[in-house]
This record gives structure tokens, sequence and C-alpha cells, in this order.
């Protein structure tokens, strides 16, 4: 397996691998890998020549009262499960590397990215598309795999990639949860024993929810408050639970057919994230 640093030389020879004929299939990740990002290369590994993997805690996505300083790292670790999974090359820059000190330009979707999580994070999706923009000019791949568990960023991708005509196919794979329903995250490590068993209240709600709202869709504003209510009672702080149109992200309408059950929440000072996708 190859390890990069620079931007240049994967650049470079992500170039040649086009250039003789070579597909190239691209993860991008924040490290501290788990179950969830290993999905994603298998799929990945099934369909390229060359899988690569990027593992970089990028400073733009984050707030400056976020976890970036205390985002867990573990890069042997990683390097040994991405080695496992057949990955071919990993690039993992300095932020230094990746951005310039006197660095003048972003990438931002302005529409996708606005609800949900742009409300109480609102300049994280712009970091996440200028880092998503760079990293495929980079790695040239042929298709990019995006993980549900993080579905508006998804949607956000795929909308950049259509608007701004990136040669790029976005793959979205499903969400992958622990045996007891907890969407696996890199955050849950920030989680004590007693929080993460109050945290299973988020997929459980949202299933009653779902299930509520696929039997009967004027069930949506009720089976919501009762989602907050039960996240709530097992000591979380609620940042939203919606349900959205998965195609534009807004209140659904009698056209609607697939929607988003959506949930944020802080248990202790970890914000976590989950959603169920289903038609209506
Ligand atoms: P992150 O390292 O958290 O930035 O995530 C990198 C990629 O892995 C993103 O496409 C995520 O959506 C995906 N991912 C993270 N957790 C999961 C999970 N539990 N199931 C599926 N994909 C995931």
């Amino acid at each position: 397996m190859k390890i990069f640093q620079s931007g240049a030389e994967l650049q470079k020879y992500a170039l040649e691998l086009k250039r003789s004929g070579r597909t190239i299939g691209f993860v991008p990740t924040m490290g501290f890998l788990h179950d969830g990002h290993m999905s994603l290369i298998d799929i990945a590994r099934k369909k390229a020549d060359v899988v690569i993997v990027s593992i970089f805690v990028n400073p733009t996505q984050f707030a400056p009262n976020e976890d970036f300083d205390r985002y867990p790292r573990d890069f042997d670790g990683d390097v040994a499960k991405c080695a496992a999974h057949g990955a071919d090359v990993i690039y993992a820059p300095e932020a230094a590397e990746m951005y310039r000190p006197d660095a003048s330009t972003w990438v931002e979707e302005t529409v996708l990215s606005k609800p949900l999580c742009g409300i109480s994070r609102p300049t994280f999706y712009r970091g996440v598309t200028t880092v998503v923009a760079k990293l495929f000019l980079l790695a040239q791949p042929d298709f990019a795999v995006f993980g549900l568990k993080d579905a508006q960023q998804c949607f956000v991708i795929q909308r950049m990639v259509r608007d701004m005509n990136f040669p790029v196919e976005i793959i979205p794979a499903p969400l992958v949860r622990d045996a007891d329903g907890l969407a696996l995250s890199s955050r849950n490590r920030y989680l004590s024993a007693d929080e993460r068993s109050r945290a299973l209240s988020i997929h459980r709600s949202l299933l009653a929810a779902k299930a509520r709202i696929a039997a009967d869709r004027r069930t949506i504003a009720a089976a919501v408050e009762e989602a907050k209510v039960a996240i709530t009672a097992a000591g979380g702080r609620v940042d939203y639970v919606e349900v959205l149109d998965c195609d534009t992200l807004q209140t659904p309408t009698d056209a609607s057919r697939r929607v988003i059950l959506a949930a944020a929440a802080f248990f202790g000072t970890t914000r976590l994230i989950d959603n169920e996708i289903f038609n209506l």
C-alpha cells in the first residue's frame, strides 16, 4: 500500500493511473476508521482497479467551538484496517499541505446545505464541499463512495458534482450500525457507557416514528414530536428531528415519495446524528 502526504505527488500518481486506463475508486474520511468506513472501502474495492482512501481531519468544516482539536486519531490503526480491506493508496496530508495560509477560494452549495445540520453548523458544508472538491482534483476518482450515515452530506456532494460537472460518480452506501442499533461514528468514542446506552434512544425513536409515518403520512408532526420527547426523556438535548423530501430537503409535499427522517442530539457534549430514509 502506498501512503502519500503530498497532494502534488498523489495527483501525479493518479493522473498516471488514469492515462494507463485504470479506474480509481475514492473514499474520503477523517480517520479513526470503523466498520462503517470499511463498508465504503469494500464497495470501492469491488468496483475499481485502484482504491484511494483519504484520511484528513478537515479544519475548515469545524467551527471554533467544535471538536477539531480533540477529534480522535489513530493513524497506524487506520493504515492496518485499510490494508486489511485491500485499499491501494492512503492520502494523509497535513492541514498546512492542504490549505495555503492565504487560501481564499471556497466551493459552496447554497440550498441543500441550509436545513438540518446547516442550521446549527452554518459553515460546515462549505468546508466539506471545498475539501471534497480539492480531494477529487487530487485523487482523480472515477467514483467516490459516501455513507448515508451523513445523508445530507451525500446529497450536498451529489448536487455539487452535478452543478460543477465533476466527472465523478457518487455512490451512496448504507448506514452501518452496531449490533444494538447505534449508528457507528468516530465520535461514539467520546460517549461514556451511560451516555452510549441513553443514545440508543435516537435510533429507537426514529424507528417508532418511521413506522407511524410510513403507515399514515398525516402523522408526521405528531411522530416527530414523540421522537423529540423520547430522546429528551433519555437525557438527550435535541438539535433537530425532521422529516424532509430527499430530493429537495424541503417539507414533503403531496407529491413527495422518498423522505429522510433525520435527527441530531447531544448526549453529554457529544453531538450524534442518525437518519432513516424511506418511501411515504
Ligand atoms: P467521516 O470519517 O466521519 O468524515 O466519514 C467518512 C465517510 O464514512 C463518510 O462518507 C461517512 O458518511 C461514512 N460513514 C461514517 N460512519 C458511517 C456509518 N456508520 N455507516 C456508513 N458510512 C459511514
